[in-house]
């Protein structure tokens, strides 16, 4: 069962939750439509689910409202930034801005940003940059919970550390929708485990081993503790070679930014900590703007005049089925599912807030 509500109510009542937790108004909108945007487009994980959780991280004193990032290194186009714990939707744009100013200054920038809470969809950060007609690479760490187990590995061991590559297609009049390829290195998001297991789903098997190492097609052994008391965990996806970028993520992400690698049991802590480095260039700085813009769009264009396979709905391109989904959504609602709604009310009551 689920509810549908429209996007603008929604992000009004995700909103005042943040507000009751000491964010002003602004921060408490710019978190909660970038919750909203997550459902908009498909990724219910990524969405307003997330927002009792970002209240019990307030609450203990894991997650601090109205941050600013801090300046730790500044050579122009290296940027080393600290996100202060602050909510990850408003320090992650705060350092998107500041590496932008560096992309305009010097045509591209690489900047870290370490200790930042939980930034949601990492796409958001690339379609600020590909806005500009400019590349975005990002390698994200999470600091949170071992979830992920290592190829070859029977436990948890690190988190769904995404990876997002934004690409602009054309330029000017010929522009195209950007190719916008944003995902967790393990095979599924956790938060897709916690809505299906609110959901009472299945999962497709080679997603999941239980809590002795075993695979596993039930979601709630990632988010309930198991009868030992210790969790299960996700697999990572494409095998080694998934786990390979899983581990790329955790070293650039987490260690060269500073926020650290997670190499510790799990502690129960509510706080979902992020650090990101991200390269964003500028391809006319780079002198080859004309001839990247004719080059992707006939690459594209290859690629869907590729026949059909059988059953199949043809070539799609990452960040089409986001963008079909948020047009969709935006006409009919955004369905939440009944226990998310219900964690959404109560949270509420954990901060005097009527949802
Ligand atoms: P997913 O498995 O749905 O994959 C999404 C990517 O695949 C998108 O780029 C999408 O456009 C593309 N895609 C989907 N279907 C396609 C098709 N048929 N053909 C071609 N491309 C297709 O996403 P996910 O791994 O579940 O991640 C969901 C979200 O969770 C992402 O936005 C990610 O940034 C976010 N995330 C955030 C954190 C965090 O700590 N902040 C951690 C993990 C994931």
């Amino acid at each position: 069962m689920s509810i549908i509500i429209q996007s603008k109510e929604l992000e009004e009542k995700i909103a005042s939750l943040f507000t009751a937790v000491g964010s002003t108004p602004e921060e408490a909108h710019q978190v909660a439509s970038n919750l909203v945007l997550a459902n908009l487009s498909g990724h219910d994980s990524h969405g307003v689910g997330m927002a009792p959780r970002y209240v019990d991280a307030v609450l203990e004193k894991n997650l601090s409202p109205n941050a600013k990032i801090q300046t730790l290194v500044d050579t122009g186009t290296l940027l080393g930034l600290d996100g202060q714990r602050g909510f990850g939707q408003n320090v992650g744009v705060q350092a998107m801005e500041l590496a932008f100013e560096r992309v305009h200054a010097h045509g591209s920038c690489i900047m870290s940003l370490s200790n930042a809470h939980h930034l949601g969809r990492i796409g958001h950060y690339a379609e600020m940059a590909v806005a500009h007609q400019w590349i975005s690479i990002h390698f994200v760490s999470v600091n949170s919970r071992p979830i992920v187990a290592p190829y070859g590995g029977g436990d948890g061991r690190f988190g769904t550390n995404p990876c997002c590559i934004g690409i602009p297609v054309g330029v000017g009049e010929n522009a195209r929708e950007p190719f916008i390829l944003d995902f967790a290195t393990s095979r599924v998001a956790q938060g897709k485990m916690r809505v299906a297991h609110n959901e009472g789903k299945s999962v497709e098997p080679g997603t999941l081993i239980d809590e002795h190492g075993n695979p596993t097609t039930n979601p709630g052994v990632v988010v309930v503790p198991q009868s030992n008391g210790k969790m299960g965990a996700l697999m990572p996806f494409g095998q080694y070679k998934g786990f390979g970028l899983a581990v790329a993520c955790e070293l650039l992400g987490g260690a060269l930014s500073g926020g650290g690698t997670w190499h510790r049991q799990a502690d129960g802590r509510r706080a979902v900590l992020n650090s990101m480095l991200t390269i964003v260039i500028d391809p006319k700085r780079l002198g080859t703007q004309a001839n990247f813009a004719q080059e992707t769009l006939a690459f594209i264009d290859w690629l869907r005049n590729s026949p059909d396979a059988p059953d199949s709905q043809g070539v799609t391109l990452a960040g089409e089925p986001e963008r079909q989904k948020r047009a969709e959504r935006l006409k009919s609602g955004v369905p939440i599912d009944d226990a998310t709604w219900q964690e959404i009310i109560n949270a509420g009551k954990l901060v005097g807030v009527s949802i």
